[in-house]
């Protein structure tokens, strides 16, 4: 029978084990997976899991008995090579495994520090549940946190070790949080209510080493200031894991290039989450996104079009953030807004509905505590609805009465 070898055991190859069953593929699955564990949600490592309020295996995305159920054939193992021609992957010691259609799942790992002491005891990055086992095993002894970054992570860390009580400092090089992802009013948001939680925000600022004499002790900054840590934590960014697909002349432009139903430029190879790039159409060009949302829904395109069935990726691209008591739900992507409508006030408060227009339609939004705006954007975005903007900021409108 035919063989589906999916290589990297996290939240696309989840969801593709599932899917193909569901679309009929009756030949043998191989789940490769480099982590020592089965395929779990990466979303509550900086929040619940950090904060130790659940355990690795209530985090597992299919209870263990699903793959038996489904006679998916799991390996832990490090892939090394593929090689198209031959219809093979190599792995670390040398075996090599034949496929039939081969699918890469490939996920991304942590940016590095290059700094004097990134390798000192003490600083850590933060992507899989190995990395919060060391953070952890770190906290008892832990008093002050520096986190480098002012992203999601480095944001939902600090919210998590304040909820521990550890003092946290964030070092952010741009001049305000979030930067990348979000409108200057949202960033002003969050900046409020981390610094009302106790974090120190340190905006607009370069890092030169890491210090400490085995173990760190204290970030030095460009200006020559040192802040003393016991404990740092590194959210600068990602980089998708893809040299191997490279090295073995699949198609890549930052992520492995897929078509709109996962195809890579190889035959009969696949690729979906964190390590693919797609061509959006809203965007009208090709994206990498690093979200659950859309590892899943590629991985149900692949699915689909390993059984011959097309199914386009188009499914509109949301996230989450979890921070304290906020609950930030984003739906659509903002890049390239012109400008936004806000429901509700940054300075103060706990809720906020951020919306991007442009050409005076609503592209996203970003929602705190604000679960139906985000209902409503949703609906907006998919309707391509220009809102009068009056209407959209009073906090007495029915957002629905907007919508078609
Ligand atoms: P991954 O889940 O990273 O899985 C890839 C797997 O492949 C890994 O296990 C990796 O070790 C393995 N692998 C890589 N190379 C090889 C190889 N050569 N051989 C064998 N195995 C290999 N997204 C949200 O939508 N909302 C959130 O709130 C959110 N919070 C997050 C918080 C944290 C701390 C992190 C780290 C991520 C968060 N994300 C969030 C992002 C989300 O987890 C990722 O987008 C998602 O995990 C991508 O799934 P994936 O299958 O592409 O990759």
């Amino acid at each position: 029978s035919s063989r589906v070898v999916i290589v990297g055991a996290g939240h696309a190859s989840a969801q593709l084990c599932a899917s193909l069953r569901q679309e009929g593929w009756a030949g043998e699955i191989l789940l490769i997976g480099d982590e020592p564990c089965l395929p779990y949600q990466r979303p509550p490592l900086s929040k619940t899991f950090l904060a130790g309020e659940s355990a690795l295996d209530e985090l597992l995305i299919r209870k263990p008995d699903f793959y038996d159920k489904q006679a998916i054939t799991l390996r832990c193992a490090r892939v090394r090579s593929l090689d198209p021609e031959a219809r093979e992957i190599r792995l670390g010691h040398g075996e090599t495994l034949a496929y039939d259609k081969l699918v890469l799942c490939l996920g991304a790992r942590p940016r590095r520090l290059v700094l004097p002491g990134a390798e000192l005891a003490g600083v850590h990055h933060l992507r899989d549940a190995a990395d919060i086992e060391a953070i952890r095993a770190d906290l008892p002894a832990a008093r002050r946190a520096v986190i480098v970054g002012g992203g999601y992570i480095g944001l939902e860390t600090a919210a998590s070790l304040r909820n521990l009580g550890v003092a946290v400092t964030v070092l952010e090089a741009a001049d305000r949080v979030l930067q990348r992802v979000t409108a200057p009013e949202v960033s002003t948001f969050y900046e409020r209510v981390h610094r009302e939680e106790g974090v120190e925000l340190r905006l607009g600022v370069g890092i030169t080493a890491l210090e400490g004499d085995g173990r760190v002790s204290g970030v030095r900054l460009a200006d020559g200031d040192l802040v003393a840590a016991d404990l740092v934590i590194v959210g600068i960014g990602v980089v998708p894991n893809v040299e191997i697909a490279d090295r073995a002349g699949v198609s890549v432009e930052d992520g492995i290039v897929i078509d709109s139903c996962g195809r890579t430029s190889a035959p009969d190879i696949y690729a979906a989450g964190d390590c693919a790039s797609y061509f959006d159409r809203r965007q009208g060009r090709r994206l990498r996104l690093e979200s659950v949302p859309n590892a899943v829904e590629q991985a149900k395109s692949v699915a689909a079009a390993i059984c011959g069935r097309e199914k386009e990726i188009a499914a509109l691209p949301w996230f989450w953030s979890d921070q304290y008591d906020l609950k930030l739900q984003i739906a659509g992507l903002s890049t390239g807004y012109e400008e936004v409508v806000l429901r509700g006030d940054p300075a103060t408060g706990r809720d906020l509905a951020c919306f991007y227009l442009a050409r005076g339609r609503i592209i996203a939004a970003d929602c705190v505590n604000r679960p139906h705006e985000f209902m409503f954007s949703k609906r907006a975005i998919a309707q391509e609805l220009a809102p009068d903007k009056e209407l959209l900021t009073d906090l007495t409108t029915d957002l629905r009465s907007l919508l078609d």
